[in-house]
């Protein structure tokens, strides 16, 4: 067996920054086997300037969107955002899985080892089968009007099917609390039993309009799809108190954006017994609201924080370095180790991936990166 030997300025394993002078030992296929002192390393080691991290997770994506990049105008909102991917995500086979296979060697270059991807379609299933990253699959059903529920999930089971035929870590999960009813929300709890789920959450401030009072934007969307949305009632709360209950059976959630959660709903959330991770996509958040995650809130309740890059059709790029990046630009007190375990432990976790992956410890195959700069986030994989 060869080994590699790496000795940088700083090593961060995924939960902490060490300053100290340790060297991690690997075999080529990039399995941590020791982390040592210099002084026990022997011969060979490789000394590098700047940081060793674990490989980063992307926590969000829609890879299945990689060949809508560039084309939909940025700081729109959502709803025009959303009726710009309905009308326009409608393109040859052969486009959307070359734009596919790119996103995914695009990915893995930027040093991202893990995503949590949503699909509505099998079309990615080829290139994940090929792909280098671990993909976990939440195959995303929607279907607002209760009456088209059991249709919408038999079609969404067929999807499901072709996945679990291909590759392990599927489950079928709701697009958003805005487009998928109670009754829908009854069926993906009953399927989901026991399985980590996501759910796009209060990514606009409509979403919990519509809850609270029966009323708002997503009426003009639904009016521009020609769907009559006339019967729904107000529940007088917000969108995530109203649907979290219903999905009491999951073993965890991802509530991805949360750009106008509350402090009322983070109280909430607590008291319920689900596994929840906060997923914050910031790039794409400015990207179709230019607004931020209160990242601050979401801290002084000690959530769980991970990344996400959302699709190439709201963001300029799938890299979670560039996440971090902004990140910092926006929240320079955050200290830099807590933002690099959002990118690497906390996805990990979230997705069920620390097994091997999100922290440098012996036995597991993290994936090894080196950060060359921190302001520009430069980041090259060592393995
Ligand atoms: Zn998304």
């Amino acid at each position: 067996m060869s080994y590699q030997k790496f000795l940088a300025d700083r090593l961060f394993t995924g939960k902490e920054m060490l300053h100290q002078s340790l060297v991690v030992i690997t075999d080529n296929q990039g399995n941590i086997l020791d982390l040592v002192n210099e002084a026990e390393a022997g011969d060979d080691v490789q000394l590098v300037h700047g940081t060793i991290c674990p490989g980063f997770i992307n926590a969000h994506c829609h890879l299945e969107l990689s060949h809508m990049y560039s084309m939909l105008p940025e700081r729109t909102g959502l709803v025009d955002f959303l009726i710009g991917v309905f009308q326009q995500r409608h393109f040859p086979e052969e486009t959307i899985a070359s734009a596919i296979e790119a996103a995914d060697k695009a990915m893995h270059e930027a040093g991202i080892v893990a995503v949590g991807d949503i699909s509505n379609t099998p079309f990615t299933i080829q290139a994940k089968q090929a792909s280098k990253l671990r993909y976990r699959n939440f195959i995303e059903v929607t279907g607002y009007v209760p009456g088209i529920a059991t249709q919408r999930f038999a079609n969404i089971e067929q999807v499901y099917q072709a996945f679990i035929n291909a590759l392990p870590h599927v489950s079928i999960v709701p697009h958003a609390p805005y487009s998928v009813s109670p009754e829908l929300f009854g069926m993906i709890n009953a399927h989901s039993k026991g399985k980590i789920i996501s759910i796009h959450n209060q990514e606009t401030a409509a979403e919990d309009t519509l809850y609270q009072d029966a009323s708002g934007d997503f009426f003009r969307l639904y009016e521009t799809l020609g769907v009559d949305i006339s019967f729904t009632k107000p529940y007088h709360q917000s969108s995530v108190q109203t649907y979290l209950p219903w999905l009491r059976d999951t073993a965890a959630t991802l509530l991805v954006h949360n750009t106008c959660i509350s402090e009322a709903d983070l109280q909430f959330i607590k008291a319920q017994h689900q596994a929840i991770h906060y997923c914050c996509c910031i790039n794409a958040n400015l990207y179709i609201e230019n607004k931020v995650p209160p990242i601050e809130l979401l801290r002084k309740h000690d959530a769980q924080i991970c990344l996400g890059t959302d699709s190439l059709a709201s963001n300029h790029q799938l890299s979670i370095a560039a996440e971090i990046k902004t990140i910092r630009q926006h929240f320079p007190q955050i200290p830099f180790a807590e933002v690099l375990q959002w990118a690497t432990y906390n996805g990990a976790v979230a997705l069920g991936f620390d097994d091997t992956l999100g922290s440098i410890e012996k036995g597991k195959q993290p994936g090894l990166l080196l950060i060359e700069d921190t302001d520009t986030m430069t980041v090259k994989r060592l393995i």
